[in-house]
Protein backbone atom coordinates (compact mmCIF):
# COMPACT_ATOMS: atom_id res chain seq x y z
CA UNK A 1 0.00 0.00 0.00
CA UNK A 2 2.74 2.42 0.88
CA UNK A 3 5.11 1.35 -1.70
CA UNK A 4 2.25 2.29 -4.06
CA UNK A 5 1.07 5.29 -2.98
CA UNK A 6 4.79 6.76 -2.91
CA UNK A 7 5.15 5.13 -6.78
CA UNK A 8 2.24 8.20 -7.53
CA UNK A 9 4.85 10.60 -6.59
CA UNK A 10 8.18 11.86 -8.88
CA UNK A 11 11.19 11.10 -6.41
CA UNK A 12 12.05 13.66 -3.72
CA UNK A 13 15.36 14.65 -5.54
CA UNK A 14 13.62 15.05 -9.05
CA UNK A 15 10.98 17.03 -7.01
CA UNK A 16 14.04 19.61 -6.72
CA UNK A 17 15.19 19.44 -9.44
CA UNK A 18 11.87 20.76 -10.89
CA UNK A 19 11.42 24.07 -11.00
CA UNK A 20 8.46 24.86 -8.58
CA UNK A 21 9.98 25.56 -4.64
CA UNK A 22 10.25 22.91 -2.58
CA UNK A 23 9.55 22.77 1.17
CA UNK A 24 10.61 20.44 3.80
CA UNK A 25 10.56 20.37 7.32
CA UNK A 26 12.62 18.58 9.87
CA UNK A 27 10.89 17.16 12.76
CA UNK A 28 12.65 14.95 15.82
CA UNK A 29 11.00 12.10 17.81
CA UNK A 30 9.88 13.05 21.11
CA UNK A 31 10.73 11.27 24.34
CA UNK A 32 7.53 12.43 25.98
CA UNK A 33 4.00 11.95 26.50
CA UNK A 34 3.31 15.43 26.22
CA UNK A 35 6.17 15.82 23.30
CA UNK A 36 4.01 13.01 21.41
CA UNK A 37 1.19 14.98 21.38
CA UNK A 38 3.07 18.39 20.22
CA UNK A 39 4.42 16.65 17.39
CA UNK A 40 0.80 15.39 16.15
CA UNK A 41 -0.58 18.57 16.71
CA UNK A 42 2.29 19.74 14.56
CA UNK A 43 1.87 17.32 11.87
CA UNK A 44 -2.00 18.42 11.78
CA UNK A 45 -1.22 21.88 11.34
CA UNK A 46 1.46 22.10 8.54
CA UNK A 47 0.07 18.53 6.69
CA UNK A 48 -2.28 21.26 4.48
CA UNK A 49 -0.05 23.87 3.81
CA UNK A 50 1.83 22.59 1.05
CA UNK A 51 4.87 20.30 2.36
CA UNK A 52 6.69 18.62 -0.08
CA UNK A 53 8.19 15.88 2.46
CA UNK A 54 9.48 16.04 6.02
CA UNK A 55 12.23 14.58 7.49
CA UNK A 56 12.88 13.28 10.85
CA UNK A 57 15.78 12.82 12.91
CA UNK A 58 18.21 9.85 14.45
CA UNK A 59 19.40 10.40 17.91
CA UNK A 60 22.96 10.20 19.61
CA UNK A 61 21.67 6.34 20.92
CA UNK A 62 19.43 4.44 23.29
CA UNK A 63 15.76 3.93 21.96
CA UNK A 64 15.12 7.38 20.59
CA UNK A 65 16.49 5.67 17.43
CA UNK A 66 14.04 3.17 17.17
CA UNK A 67 11.59 6.14 17.36
CA UNK A 68 12.78 7.94 14.12
CA UNK A 69 11.37 4.75 12.35
CA UNK A 70 8.05 4.70 14.84
CA UNK A 71 7.10 8.49 14.15
CA UNK A 72 8.40 8.60 10.51
CA UNK A 73 5.68 5.74 9.96
CA UNK A 74 3.40 8.03 11.75
CA UNK A 75 4.20 10.81 9.67
CA UNK A 76 3.63 9.25 6.53
CA UNK A 77 0.65 6.75 7.40
CA UNK A 78 -1.64 8.88 10.01
CA UNK A 79 -0.39 12.47 7.94
CA UNK A 80 0.00 11.54 4.74
CA UNK A 81 3.56 13.03 4.81
CA UNK A 82 6.60 11.76 2.47
CA UNK A 83 8.91 10.87 5.21
CA UNK A 84 12.75 10.92 4.94
CA UNK A 85 14.44 9.35 8.27
CA UNK A 86 17.88 10.29 8.87
CA UNK A 87 20.32 7.52 9.87
CA UNK A 88 24.05 8.40 11.50
CA UNK A 89 26.89 5.94 11.35
CA UNK A 90 27.20 6.43 15.33
CA UNK A 91 27.56 2.92 16.97
CA UNK A 92 26.71 0.64 14.50
CA UNK A 93 28.55 -1.90 12.47
CA UNK A 94 28.26 -1.90 8.69
CA UNK A 95 25.18 -4.71 8.97
CA UNK A 96 23.30 -2.68 11.27
CA UNK A 97 23.43 0.29 8.95
CA UNK A 98 22.30 -2.40 6.36
CA UNK A 99 19.85 -3.92 8.35
CA UNK A 100 18.34 -0.41 9.53
CA UNK A 101 18.38 1.04 5.83
CA UNK A 102 16.76 -2.39 4.86
CA UNK A 103 13.54 -1.54 7.21
CA UNK A 104 13.77 2.23 5.88
CA UNK A 105 13.08 0.89 2.11
CA UNK A 106 10.67 -1.99 3.08
CA UNK A 107 8.58 0.97 4.72
CA UNK A 108 8.33 2.85 1.97
CA UNK A 109 10.18 5.62 2.96
CA UNK A 110 11.18 8.07 0.21
CA UNK A 111 14.45 8.26 0.93
CA UNK A 112 17.07 8.61 3.54
CA UNK A 113 19.06 11.47 5.05
CA UNK A 114 22.96 9.70 5.40
CA UNK A 115 25.18 11.39 7.89
CA UNK A 116 27.98 10.43 10.02
CA UNK A 117 27.01 11.53 13.36
CA UNK A 118 28.74 13.68 16.25
CA UNK A 119 30.80 11.86 18.26
CA UNK A 120 30.04 10.89 22.27
CA UNK A 121 29.48 14.18 24.34
CA UNK A 122 32.70 14.80 26.08
CA UNK A 123 35.01 13.13 22.75
CA UNK A 124 36.69 15.55 20.58
CA UNK A 125 37.24 12.85 17.67
CA UNK A 126 34.65 10.56 15.91
CA UNK A 127 35.51 7.16 16.27
CA UNK A 128 33.75 4.58 13.94
CA UNK A 129 32.34 1.34 15.61
CA UNK A 130 33.70 -2.18 15.10
CA UNK A 131 33.20 -2.20 11.43
CA UNK A 132 31.28 0.43 10.75
CA UNK A 133 31.39 3.56 9.53
CA UNK A 134 33.93 6.95 9.46
CA UNK A 135 32.67 9.24 6.57
CA UNK A 136 28.68 9.77 5.73
CA UNK A 137 29.83 8.71 2.09
CA UNK A 138 30.04 5.22 3.27
CA UNK A 139 26.58 5.57 4.07
CA UNK A 140 25.63 6.88 1.03
CA UNK A 141 27.02 4.19 -0.98
CA UNK A 142 25.64 1.52 1.20
CA UNK A 143 22.32 3.27 1.17
CA UNK A 144 22.58 2.66 -2.88
CA UNK A 145 23.77 -0.65 -2.10
CA UNK A 146 20.77 -1.90 0.05
CA UNK A 147 18.36 0.01 -2.42
CA UNK A 148 19.54 -2.73 -5.73
CA UNK A 149 19.47 -5.29 -3.41
CA UNK A 150 15.80 -4.51 -2.10
CA UNK A 151 14.87 -3.41 -6.11
CA UNK A 152 13.69 -0.32 -5.18
CA UNK A 153 13.27 2.47 -8.29
CA UNK A 154 13.26 5.46 -5.78
CA UNK A 155 15.42 6.19 -3.25
CA UNK A 156 16.65 9.89 -2.77
CA UNK A 157 19.74 10.04 -0.41
CA UNK A 158 20.26 13.37 0.95
CA UNK A 159 23.39 14.32 2.60
CA UNK A 160 24.71 17.05 4.99
CA UNK A 161 26.31 20.25 4.21
CA UNK A 162 27.61 23.26 6.08
CA UNK A 163 27.88 26.71 4.44
CA UNK A 164 29.93 27.87 7.02
CA UNK A 165 32.08 24.74 6.79
CA UNK A 166 31.86 21.42 9.00
CA UNK A 167 33.65 22.56 12.31
CA UNK A 168 36.38 20.12 12.19
CA UNK A 169 36.72 20.48 8.26
CA UNK A 170 40.36 22.47 8.36
CA UNK A 171 38.62 24.68 5.43
CA UNK A 172 36.19 25.25 3.38
CA UNK A 173 37.57 23.78 0.21
CA UNK A 174 38.90 20.61 2.03
CA UNK A 175 35.28 20.49 3.19
CA UNK A 176 33.78 20.96 -0.11
CA UNK A 177 36.02 18.50 -1.65
CA UNK A 178 34.35 15.86 1.06
CA UNK A 179 30.99 17.10 0.38
CA UNK A 180 31.57 16.20 -3.58
CA UNK A 181 32.44 12.61 -2.54
CA UNK A 182 29.39 12.34 -0.78
CA UNK A 183 27.63 13.10 -4.28
CA UNK A 184 30.00 10.92 -6.35
CA UNK A 185 29.05 7.96 -3.28
CA UNK A 186 25.52 8.76 -5.03
CA UNK A 187 23.86 11.34 -2.61
CA UNK A 188 21.51 13.18 -4.88
CA UNK A 189 20.58 16.22 -3.08
CA UNK A 190 22.56 18.24 -0.15
CA UNK A 191 20.30 20.12 2.56
CA UNK A 192 22.66 22.81 4.68
CA UNK A 193 22.75 23.57 8.33
CA UNK A 194 21.05 26.53 9.05
CA UNK A 195 22.62 29.70 8.77
CA UNK A 196 21.44 33.33 9.03
CA UNK A 197 22.81 34.98 6.61
CA UNK A 198 22.61 34.32 2.19
CA UNK A 199 25.67 34.98 1.61
CA UNK A 200 27.44 31.59 3.05
CA UNK A 201 24.89 29.39 1.25
CA UNK A 202 25.52 31.38 -1.75
CA UNK A 203 29.48 30.74 -1.01
CA UNK A 204 28.77 27.42 -0.44
CA UNK A 205 26.87 26.56 -3.60
CA UNK A 206 29.32 28.02 -5.80
CA UNK A 207 32.48 26.25 -3.81
CA UNK A 208 30.52 22.72 -4.47
CA UNK A 209 29.59 23.93 -8.04
CA UNK A 210 33.72 24.26 -8.73
CA UNK A 211 33.95 20.91 -7.35
CA UNK A 212 31.36 19.59 -9.71
CA UNK A 213 28.54 19.16 -7.52
CA UNK A 214 26.00 19.56 -9.84
CA UNK A 215 22.43 17.80 -7.05
CA UNK A 216 20.24 20.30 -5.80
CA UNK A 217 21.68 22.03 -2.76
CA UNK A 218 18.55 22.74 0.00
CA UNK A 219 19.24 25.89 2.77
CA UNK A 220 18.33 25.09 5.91
CA UNK A 221 16.34 27.91 7.84
CA UNK A 222 15.94 28.38 11.07
CA UNK A 223 12.98 31.02 12.71
CA UNK A 224 14.97 31.77 15.48
CA UNK A 225 12.30 32.07 18.80
CA UNK A 226 14.65 34.71 20.89
CA UNK A 227 18.24 35.83 20.88
CA UNK A 228 18.99 33.14 23.76
CA UNK A 229 17.55 30.87 21.06
CA UNK A 230 19.71 32.01 18.73
CA UNK A 231 22.90 32.24 20.16
CA UNK A 232 22.30 28.90 21.55
CA UNK A 233 22.50 27.55 17.22
CA UNK A 234 25.47 29.93 17.00
CA UNK A 235 27.41 28.06 19.12
CA UNK A 236 26.84 24.91 16.94
CA UNK A 237 29.02 26.70 13.89
CA UNK A 238 26.27 28.71 12.58
CA UNK A 239 27.60 32.74 12.73
CA UNK A 240 24.74 34.94 14.04
CA UNK A 241 24.62 38.19 11.95
CA UNK A 242 25.36 41.57 14.05
CA UNK A 243 21.71 43.23 12.77
CA UNK A 244 19.65 40.23 13.74
CA UNK A 245 21.30 39.95 17.38
CA UNK A 246 20.50 43.83 17.54
CA UNK A 247 17.15 43.59 15.80
CA UNK A 248 16.68 40.40 19.13
CA UNK A 249 18.02 42.39 21.54
CA UNK A 250 14.85 44.54 21.55
CA UNK A 251 12.83 42.37 22.23
CA UNK A 252 14.14 40.58 25.14
CA UNK A 253 11.58 39.62 28.14
CA UNK A 254 8.96 39.80 25.23
CA UNK A 255 8.88 36.17 23.33
CA UNK A 256 6.39 36.65 20.84
CA UNK A 257 7.81 40.19 19.56
CA UNK A 258 11.42 37.99 19.71
CA UNK A 259 9.09 35.55 17.42
CA UNK A 260 7.83 37.59 14.99
CA UNK A 261 11.37 39.08 14.44
CA UNK A 262 12.67 35.76 13.66
CA UNK A 263 10.05 34.87 11.15
CA UNK A 264 10.73 38.13 9.51
CA UNK A 265 14.30 37.21 9.23
CA UNK A 266 13.75 33.94 8.08
CA UNK A 267 11.20 35.73 5.81
CA UNK A 268 13.86 37.73 4.15
CA UNK A 269 16.48 35.00 4.18
CA UNK A 270 13.51 32.91 2.10
CA UNK A 271 12.95 35.58 -0.18
CA UNK A 272 16.16 36.04 -1.20
CA UNK A 273 17.01 32.29 -1.61
CA UNK A 274 14.30 31.61 -3.94
CA UNK A 275 14.73 35.08 -5.97
CA UNK A 276 18.63 33.83 -6.30
CA UNK A 277 16.96 29.91 -7.77
CA UNK A 278 17.45 27.88 -4.45
CA UNK A 279 15.10 25.00 -5.25
CA UNK A 280 12.87 25.34 -2.15
CA UNK A 281 13.78 25.80 1.51
CA UNK A 282 14.70 22.75 4.62
CA UNK A 283 12.51 24.30 7.35
CA UNK A 284 14.22 23.66 11.12
CA UNK A 285 10.99 23.80 12.86
CA UNK A 286 11.67 21.89 16.44
CA UNK A 287 8.47 20.25 16.38
CA UNK A 288 6.65 23.52 16.50
CA UNK A 289 4.38 25.14 13.74
CA UNK A 290 3.71 28.43 14.94
CA UNK A 291 7.07 30.39 13.14
CA UNK A 292 6.65 27.83 9.90
CA UNK A 293 2.92 28.44 9.70
CA UNK A 294 3.63 32.43 10.24
CA UNK A 295 6.68 31.88 7.50
CA UNK A 296 4.64 30.40 5.11
CA UNK A 297 1.60 32.32 5.43
CA UNK A 298 3.46 35.30 4.87
CA UNK A 299 5.44 33.63 1.55
CA UNK A 300 2.26 32.69 -0.35
CA UNK A 301 0.49 35.95 0.90
C1 LIG B 1 20.72 18.73 7.59
C2 LIG B 1 21.40 18.08 8.77
C3 LIG B 1 20.76 17.06 9.46
C4 LIG B 1 21.38 16.44 10.56
N1 LIG B 1 20.70 15.45 11.23
C5 LIG B 1 21.30 14.81 12.25
C6 LIG B 1 20.64 13.74 12.94
O1 LIG B 1 19.50 13.40 12.63
N2 LIG B 1 21.30 13.11 13.95
C7 LIG B 1 22.57 13.47 14.32
O2 LIG B 1 23.12 12.85 15.25
N3 LIG B 1 23.23 14.48 13.69
C8 LIG B 1 22.63 15.15 12.67
N4 LIG B 1 23.29 16.17 12.02
C9 LIG B 1 24.63 16.56 12.48
C10 LIG B 1 25.76 15.72 11.82
O3 LIG B 1 25.64 14.37 12.19
C11 LIG B 1 27.09 16.29 12.30
O4 LIG B 1 27.28 17.60 11.79
C12 LIG B 1 28.33 15.42 12.07
O5 LIG B 1 29.41 16.00 12.80
C13 LIG B 1 28.79 15.32 10.62
O6 LIG B 1 27.97 14.54 9.88
P1 LIG B 1 28.14 14.50 8.26
O7 LIG B 1 27.15 13.56 7.76
O8 LIG B 1 28.16 15.87 7.72
O9 LIG B 1 29.61 13.86 8.18
P2 LIG B 1 30.69 13.77 7.01
O10 LIG B 1 30.18 14.18 5.71
O11 LIG B 1 31.32 12.42 7.13
O12 LIG B 1 31.73 14.91 7.46
C14 LIG B 1 32.20 15.00 8.80
C15 LIG B 1 33.59 15.66 8.82
O13 LIG B 1 34.52 14.76 8.21
C16 LIG B 1 35.13 15.35 7.07
N5 LIG B 1 35.23 14.31 6.05
C17 LIG B 1 34.26 13.79 5.28
N6 LIG B 1 34.74 12.83 4.47
C18 LIG B 1 36.07 12.74 4.75
C19 LIG B 1 37.12 11.93 4.24
N7 LIG B 1 36.92 11.02 3.29
N8 LIG B 1 38.36 12.09 4.79
C20 LIG B 1 38.60 13.00 5.78
N9 LIG B 1 37.62 13.80 6.28
C21 LIG B 1 36.39 13.66 5.78
C22 LIG B 1 34.20 16.50 6.66
O14 LIG B 1 34.90 17.55 5.99
C23 LIG B 1 33.68 16.95 8.00
O15 LIG B 1 34.58 17.82 8.64
C24 LIG B 1 22.68 16.84 10.95
C25 LIG B 1 23.33 17.89 10.26
C26 LIG B 1 22.69 18.51 9.19
C27 LIG B 1 23.37 19.65 8.47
Amino acid sequence: MKASRLNEHVSIAELLRAACPAVSIEFFPPKTEEGARQIFRTAQALRPRGVAFASITYGAGGSTRERTFDYGELLQNLFGFRVLPHLTCVGHSRDDLARILDSFLGAGFPGVMALRGDPPKGERDFKPAPNGFSHASELVALARERQRACGVADFSVSVAGYPEKHPDAPDVGTDARHMAAKVAAGADFVTTQMFFDNEHYFSFVRRCRAMGVNVPILPGILPVLSLEHARKFATFGTSLPKELEERLSRHVGNPEAAQAEGVEWAFRQVRGLLDAGAPGFHLYILNRSESAIALLDRLVG
